[in-house]
């Protein structure tokens, strides 16, 4: 994985000169589109526009609406369609290893749209090709799945078939897994979506692709395999070497990737990627107006979101990125050696920026004053560290610190020892 860092300068004349080969609302005769720029009375121009790069952009307003790693698309943006195609090419060759322009993919408003985009088009796929009815598709997906897989299923009026886990590890109960399909067989599911994560959001658990498809291969013949990294795809690549939910896996179909989780990206930055020849499943054939159809389920987007997290790539480069993650992980090193020290029990992924405190160990008012998250408000059995970059190493030992009076006065400490 390799590339480049830019400096601040060069970002922004690059984002300029893109900009400068959009059609511009305010210079040309366009009396045709239903698309202008932001609105001038609050967003007016002001001189320091001039060195924002990413505002210029915004206030711009292009539109990257389709499909561009498709075909050409709307031909009004080209110049910030193809720092968005930039975009896309590092994310999928050299983030997650596919070959060469061998991949289709869009910058989406999320990581739910990313999920929902790829059942869609598993489903349609099985819908086309096998003839499948909708009732005879399941998505099955670990218990710790992001629950936008349960919007996908229910919009597409397919079957979710959750698996548990076990409660140490967080890993697939390959028991489970094969009741789950089982049942899902017996009840005449044809066609499977396998639904990986890398890097769930409550705990940072990965899941293990081989024994999982092992299992899944017993029961159906026909499955396409999603990976879920909206949380850990601009984390765990960069931090583990393990490639098994890349495109280097020929098993992986699909990705989903959220910027505006770990890179710091404005909301709005989600990433869709998928091998090229699966797409076309989700073709709007009616989006006539739209020059080179439709493929996504958004729509109009901005093309500013697209710019931004190339800007953010940029001015990281590969190697830059790695050393931010690997500065993450080892903060993150820090708080599980602590308790490790106070023997607390938690789950951590040690590839990952996220801890995982057993609930018993905690109080829930210590947990509620540094904001720790509960995998169930109703019930937690959970609280979760993440470890962003606005965490300070202050701010940890305060809730270390807390954390070990805490544990002394309520006797938890003496009765361990
Ligand atoms: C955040 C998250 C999503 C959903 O992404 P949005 O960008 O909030 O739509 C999906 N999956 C995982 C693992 C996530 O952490």
């Amino acid at each position: 994985m390799y590339w480049g860092k830019l400096s601040t300068e060069t970002v922004k004349e690059k984002v300029f000169d893109a900009l400068n080969k959009n059609l511009n609302y305010a210079t040309e005769p366009i009396l045709g589109l239903p698309g202008t720029y932001l609105d001038r009375e609050q967003f007016y121009d002001s001189p320091f526009l001039k060195e924002a790069a990413y505002l210029s952009v915004l206030m711009n307003n292009p539109n990257h609406i389709g499909c561009h790693t498709y075909n050409q698309g709307e031909k009004y943006f080209l110049g910030t369609q193809q720092l968005e195609l930039d975009l896309l090419r590092i994310c999928a060759e050299e983030i997650f290893g596919a070959p060469k322009l061998q991949y289709d993919g869009y910058v989406a408003p999320g990581g739910t749209e990313a999920n929902i985009q790829a059942q869609w088009m598993y489903r349609n796929y099985f819908v086309q090709k096998n003839n499948a009815k909708f009732s005879e598709i399941g998505v099955v997906f670990s218990e710790d799945a992001h629950y936008s897989v349960y919007k996908g299923a229910n919009l597409l009026g397919i079957r979710p078939i959750a698996v548990k886990v076990n409660h140490d590890d967080r890993q697939i109960l390959l028991d489970d897994l094969h009741t789950q399909l089982k049942i899902a067989h017996d009840d005449g599911i044809k066609y499977l979506v396998v639904h990986l994560s890398m890097g769930t959001t409550i705990f940072g658990s990965v899941d293990e692709p081989n024994s999982f498809l092992e299992v899944a291969k017993q029961y159906f013949k026909e499955y396409f395999v999603h990976v879920d990294a909206a949380f850990g795809g601009f984390i765990y690549p960069f931090s583990s070497s393990n490639k098994d939910l890349t495109f280097q896996n020929p098993e992986i179909s699909s990705i989903t990737i959220d910027g505006h989780k770990m890179l710091q990206s404005p909301y709005g930055t989600g990433i869709f990627l998928c091998r090229k020849g699966l797409i076309e499943n989700v073709q709007t054939p009616e989006a006539a107006y739209v020059y080179g159809s439709d493929f996504t389920l958004c729509g109009s987007r901005s093309g500013a979101n697209a710019i931004s997290i190339w800007m953010i790539l940029m001015t990281h480069g590969s190697v830059g990125w790695t050393e931010s993650i690997h500065d993450l992980v080892e903060r993150t090193n820090y708080i599980s050696n602590a308790l490790d020290i106070m023997e607390v029990k938690y789950y951590r992924n040690p590839y990952m920026n996220i801890i995982a405190i057993d609930a018993n160990e905690v109080s829930e008012e210590l947990a509620k004053r540094y904001f720790l998250v509960a995998d169930n408000y109703n019930n937690p059995q959970w609280w979760k560290i993440v470890v962003m970059v606005h965490v300070k190493q202050e701010t940890l030992d305060e809730f270390l610190e807390d954390l070990k009076k805490e544990r002394k006065e309520s006797g938890l400490l003496a009765k361990k020892h």
